[in-house]
């Protein structure tokens, strides 16, 4: 059985994310169960990744 995880992804300017293994997608909490796919989540696994923020930059997140 595959297991899944969180990648927490750190940004400059953003808070923190988590990214799921199974579908990618991105979420500011790391949820026991990832809300987009369903997967059970194992862990989170801390991997900083400082993405390009002039290419995020424009992306306004409204639950902030
Ligand atoms: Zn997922």
């Amino acid at each position: 059985m595959a297991y899944h995880y969180w990648t927490q992804i750190t940004h400059f300017l953003e808070k923190d994310e988590y990214q799921c293994s199974n579908c990618g997608n991105m979420f500011y909490k790391p949820y026991a169960i990832c809300p987009a796919c369903g997967v059970k989540m194992k862990k989170v696994k801390y991997e900083p990744t400082w993405v390009d923020e002039a290419d995020e930059y424009d992306m306004l997140f409204e639950d902030f």
